[in-house]
């Protein structure tokens, strides 16, 4: 279970209770990879068979917007949410079997004072995925 940060406990006692948004919550602080609205739907219908998945974008929507998670890539045109408390990462998905697998630095700090050279931007933020295929994948094919 993710320990959350003070900050964001403190958002969450901020807000009205909520069933259906700790239950979420609760799915986010357990995932070791980011999720999808239909992954959380899919985990927490079991517990709550009254859930709706509009339910669930709702409630990701508001958590969303108040910074407690964050939209983490597309995979496709599906959304993978994350906590958005940790250290931001980048995944590396197999194309094939979907696996998600987290790189343990940004690769993007090496670049981006070439970005800033080249278009005098200040950057705030950066978002991008990188896919290929995973071990196990690539050596049944050989
Ligand atoms: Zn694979
Ligand atoms: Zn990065």
């Amino acid at each position: 279970m993710i320990k959350l940060t003070d900050d964001i406990e403190l958002k969450l006692q901020n807000l009205k209770k909520s069933k259906n948004r700790d239950l979420i919550m609760n799915a986010f602080r357990q995932a070791k990879n980011p999720l999808s609205a239909d992954d959380i739907f899919h985990k927490l219908k079991i517990k709550n068979k009254k859930l709706a998945l509009s339910t669930v974008y709702r409630t990701l929507d508001k958590l969303i917007e108040l910074d407690i998670i964050r939209e983490t890539f597309k995979d496709g045109d599906k959304s993978m949410y994350e906590l958005a408390q940790e250290h931001h990462k980048h995944y590396i998905i197999c194309t094939n079997c979907k696996n998600i697998v987290p790189l343990d630095f940004c690769p993007f700090h090496e670049i981006e004072h070439k970005i800033v050279e080249q278009t005098g931007f200040k950057i705030s933020g950066h978002k991008f995925e990188i896919y290929g295929e995973c071990p196990k994948c690539h050596s049944f094919c050989e």
